[in-house]
């Protein structure tokens, strides 16, 4: 009994900076287990303000979460999604509490330490409550819901967020997972029924903190968390699901994340190619070399946008990505990925970040920066020693985490005047191009994989003879020959 209950209590304990999704080991569990992350979504944010706290700034809040604001919350999803994302949010009027919701008896001052069972039930019935009194302040949950797993209402509300004025990180909580009570529809257990729909897990953010539930959102849109739980290093950096320190400026998504999204214009490498790769606030541009559940990502990420605005320089982002590490898709596992998270290893996590400057800074609990991202006379190559990256083998190179030696390489990179980024890629010649993420859609499949087929030549036109080019060129043997006639013999 004891062992059992220090389970639940590890359980908990961890739970109280809970992630609770699987970064898309399962597609179809939209609706249920997580929130719609493309097209038009319609999603609620309740602001919980409880006496004797600093007071919510309602009209800060309606600013932040405004579709206006060019730093904002839905700026940022529709930046990071290229635009295939849309949520629009709609403050719900304030829940008040003239006292602190939570026991006094357990929480004399309302402050939710992190890792505090308590707040776990306490936290359950909060949640209930303010879904509860915000439906009987006459708020009507029901048009809430217009997206959904296949872009159309299915039941389940698109997302909702909690923020509180009382001190309290942040959680994405799994409710209908837990709940064993009222569902507030005349039943009991799982996710809570309000107007005829469905909500099964919330994101919530204390301290009236707007950016901690920008990321919190992220785990609704079915993400884990990025940075590392074990405090061994930061994590992973260039992601707003990593170790973001939550200032201004918020990070964009790192590269396996957008692609997994479906938010990314997916180029695939095979062969050797010589490619430019845009920006990625504003193309999407992922590049991927390698197939299947290991393989290496490159985007070109730098300061400029509204986003990333904290980043020391442009160059390419390069992340070693294993789908084999630790990443489960069966309902309740994640429970043990927050208790072993999926980069709490600096030197094989699920993303890893590879610094070109080959200091392994990150690795060693030290900060990115100026030097990390791949810019002129960085390279990346195959390790013919055949050992992994590691601890005690810190060398870069693109060898997997099996020690072999992949044939994938990254040389002679250039930066443009455009902030576009020209590089060559190397890749396995053939058998790169089958992978897909879905059958159908945006981001499914990749945009391009290899070089793009050459012009079909016709009529003796050469390759890269477009008819303009033709056409000045005859125009000019023309004249040669008008200025010889002139001339004459
Ligand atoms: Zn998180």
């Amino acid at each position: 009994m004891l062992r059992l209950l220090s389970l639940v209590a590890l359980c908990a304990a961890s739970l109280a900076r809970a992630d609770y999704m699987d970064h898309f080991v399962q597609r179809e569990d939209v609706g249920p287990r997580k929130a719609p992350s493309l097209g038009d979504s319609k999603v609620i944010l309740i602001p919980i303000e409880v006496a004797g706290f600093p007071p919510i700034d309602v009209a800060a809040l309606e600013a932040f979460f405004s579709p206006e604001n060019p730093n904002g919350f839905v700026r940022y999803y529709e930046t990071a999604s290229l635009g295939r994302y849309r949520p629009r949010v709609t403050v719900a009027p304030r829940v008040h509490y003239a006292n602190c919701p939570l026991p006094a008896a357990q929480f004399p001052t309302c402050a939710v330490a992190r890792g505090d069972i308590n707040a776990f039930t306490a936290g359950m019935d909060m949640m209930r409550e303010v879904v509860k009194k915000t439906d009987e302040a006459g708020f009507d949950f029901a048009p809430y819901d217009v997206n959904g797993r296949k872009g159309v209402a299915d039941g389940w509300l698109d997302g909702v967020m909690l923020l509180t004025n009382v001190p309290f990180g942040g959680i994405a909580f799994p409710f209908a997972f837990f709940n064993r009570g009222d569902n507030l529809g005349g039943g009991t257990g799982g996710p809570l029924i309000v107007d005829g729909v469905k909500v099964g897990h919330f994101a919530v953010a204390g301290d009236s903190d707007a950016f901690v539930m920008v990321h919190e959102f992220g785990h609704l849109l079915g993400l884990t968390d990025l940075y590392d739980e074990s405090g061994q290093y930061d994590g992973l950096n260039l992601s707003w699901m990593g170790s973001w320190g939550y200032d201004a400026n918020i990070p964009l998504p790192d590269a396996e994340t957008r692609f997994r999204l479906r938010w990314g214009a997916w180029n695939q490498v095979q062969g050797r190619q010589r490619v430019t790769i845009r920006p990625a606030e504003t193309s999407g541009d992922v590049f991927r070399l390698g197939a299947g559940d290991e393989y290496f990502l490159v985007e070109n990420r730098g300061p400029g946008g509204a986003f990333d605005r904290a980043l020391p320089e442009r160059g390419l982002a390069v992340f070693h990505v294993d789908r084999k590490v630790k990443l489960d898709g069966t309902e309740g596992q994640f429970v043990n990925r927050i208790l072993d998270c999926v980069n709490c290893d600096p030197w094989h996590p699920y993303i890893r970040l590879v610094q070109a400057d080959g200091k392994f800074e990150i690795e060693k609990n030290k900060k990115f920066g100026v030097g990390d991202l791949f810019t002129a006379g960085t390279f990346l190559r195959p390790d013919s020693s055949g050992l992994p990256v590691s601890k005690t083998n810190a060398v870069n190179s693109t060898n997997l985490y099996s020690g072999a030696a992949s044939s994938l390489r990254l040389d002679d990179v250039r930066l443009l005047d455009d902030g576009s980024i020209e590089v060559t890629l190397d890749a396995p010649e053939t058998g790169q191009c089958d992978d897909r993420l879905c059958a159908e859609g945006d981001g499914c499949a990749p945009v391009r994989c290899g070089e793009p087929p050459a012009p079909k030549s016709g009529c003796g036109v050469g390759e890269g003879l477009t008819p303009a080019l033709l056409a000045l060129l005859l125009e000019k043997r023309l004249r040669r020959r008008e200025q010889r006639v002139l001339r004459g013999p």
